[in-house]
């Protein structure tokens, strides 16, 4: 070894409390978000299972692979799970989920703001809005959606959202955080069922009821992933989040527009539910398009979705022009088509 190692040096109570902040700015709330040692996948399973309980109807919206996994793990919990699906290439209407909680009478709600693996962003706002006039208990996996299109956690009352820093963000993806409103924590501690001295505890992570500040650092917290969160979020603030989502949304458009100048259609049905970190592409007959491994941003379909259509991952560092362009070159290299239209289209649309 060239260079000594210098060991590991702890989280210091400052870079918490700056992580904690953080965090709060970009979700708009007053209340401090519980940090997640691990992948957002470990929150949403937590959130799951400590709301889970027997007697407890929990109305679960699935738009994507991610909200059949979250109903499962409800069952799991000993939930009565209603389901509200879509065709994957569809989002949810508000009138589907009225429809339902008339039905069912649930608690809670649960759903996926916005699916990469779809393309399709559902709304949001209008859901939490009808959730509140039926005073459920909101629940959403906004992994997808934070730095993409807005999130106003305390104003749209979401009492749980879940986010990680891997998409928009361009952080890092050991590490993630759950947003718990005071209501929110009273439905955890009010439930027999939600684990304790587990991985998947909440109630373990709970900062002081009061308001009082943290007193020491958390131990489980992973300290590197921390320090990265901090720096991606530290670039967040820099560039403004507005700019951030806008950025998200020009990539949006700009990959639209790009595609449909080769002739393809997004997968999506509705055009003003796309998802503003990628956007899917309909196979349906060009058979030049199964490819089976990613080239750059351009992926093929995930599971289920294989064959029928492609994503564009234009999230992070990837909601650029630049990477939007090379990915409609990409896609006109395998149709053996002259890109220079869609890069023109792709420029237009950019506006710049
Ligand atoms: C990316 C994502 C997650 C996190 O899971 P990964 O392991 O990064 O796939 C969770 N929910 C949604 C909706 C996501 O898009």
């Amino acid at each position: 070894m060239s260079q000594q190692y210098k060991g590991y040096v702890p989280l210091t109570l400052a870079e918490f409390n700056q992580l904690t902040e953080q965090l709060s700015v970009l979700l708009a709330t007053e209340h401090p978000a519980v940090i997640i040692p691990g992948e957002a996948i470990l929150g949403i399973e937590a959130v799951a299972a400590g709301i889970a309980a027997p007697g407890r109807t929990i109305l679960n919206v699935v738009t994507g692979p991610y909200g059949s996994l979250f109903g499962q793990w409800l069952e799991r919990g000993g939930a009565a799970v209603a389901e509200v699906k879509v065709s994957f290439d569809e989002v949810v209407t508000i009138e589907k989920v009225a429809a339902a909680i008339e039905q069912f009478q649930p608690v809670a709600i649960s759903f996926v703001q916005a699916e990469v693996v779809t393309g399709g962003s559902n709304p949001a706002e209008a859901i939490f809005r009808l959730a509140r006039q039926h005073n459920l208990i909101t629940v959403t996996d906004s992994v997808s959606a934070v730095g993409g299109e807005a999130l106003l956690v305390d104003e749209w009352a979401v009492d749980f959202a879940v986010i990680g820093a891997q998409k928009a963000l361009a952080g890092p993806n050991g590490i993630s955080a759950v947003s718990i409103s005071p209501r929110g924590w009273q439905f955890l501690a009010s439930n027999e069922r939600a684990p304790r001295n587990s991985i998947l505890s909440l109630l373990d992570l709970q900062p002081a009821p009061d308001g009082a500040p943290p007193l020491r650092v958390p131990p489980n917290i992973p300290v590197l992933e921390a320090r990265a969160l901090i720096q991606a979020l530290a670039q967040v603030e820099d560039e403004g989040l507005p700019q951030v989502i806008t950025r998200h949304e020009r990539a949006a458009s700009a990959a639209v527009a790009g595609i449909r100048a080769l002739g393809l259609e997004p997968w999506q049905k509705n055009s003003s539910h796309y998802s503003t970190l990628t956007t899917t592409v309909r196979i349906q007959g060009a058979d030049k398009l199964l490819i089976k491994q990613p080239i750059g941003i351009v992926a093929p379909g995930d599971g289920e979705l294989y064959g029928q259509l492609l994503r564009i991952n234009h999230f992070g560092q990837n909601a650029s022009r630049e990477s939007v362009e090379t990915a409609v070159q990409t896609l006109a290299g395998l149709l053996a088509q002259d890109a220079g239209p869609a890069v023109l289209a792709v420029r237009t649309a950019w506006g710049e």
